[in-house]
């Protein structure tokens, strides 16, 4: 459709002549003729872009930027509000079950939904569901962390990890 500007034409259901005729646009209201003017009899009214009777097909930009697998507001709200009390310091090394609370030191808590696969969870925070780590404490995360040398009962005052102790 060609850009329609005060003084263009525009083709309008016209209440006078009670037929679509070409108008001249006298008045514009967002990109859209606000008022025209009828060519045959000359009478200024609305813009009718349709004969009265027929809907008008505007169309309508499809809304998806809602996910559909999110749960209603509410029912998270309701999860975390018991969640609090009982939820976990979040580590990549620490294993959780779904509807288990875990405690992000960024997202805050959560409740976890799913455990999509091996070491990954899914947790539905306030601020929406993430994808985290978890159950990595054979030490495959971070090397050497879970390496600590067994220290010798019977010697109390001696340091675990003491150069040339073998
Ligand atoms: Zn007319």
């Amino acid at each position: 459709m060609d850009e329609v500007k005060v003084g263009g034409e525009v083709v309008s259901y016209c209440t006078t002549c009670k037929i679509m005729k070409d108008h001249v646009v006298v008045a514009m209201d967002e990109g859209t003729p606000a008022k025209v003017e009828c060519l045959g009899c000359g009478k200024q009214h609305a813009y009718r872009p349709n004969p009265p009777g027929t809907r008008s097909k505007s169309p309508r930009p499809a809304r998806r930027d809602q996910p559909v697998s999110r749960p209603p507001a509410e029912d998270l709200e309701m999860r975390l509000h018991g969640a609090e009390e009982r939820a976990r310091t979040y580590s990549p090394k620490e294993r959780y079950a779904i509807d288990d609370a875990v405690r992000h030191p960024t997202f805050g808590v959560g409740v976890v939904v799913t455990l999509p696969a091996k070491f990954k969870m899914e947790v539905d925070f306030r601020g929406g569901r993430k994808l985290l780590v978890h159950d990595k404490g054979d030490g495959s995360a971070e090397p050497g962390l879970q390496r600590r040398p067994a220290v010798d009962e019977s010697a109390p005052f001696q340091i675990p990890d003491a150069p040339g102790k073998s």
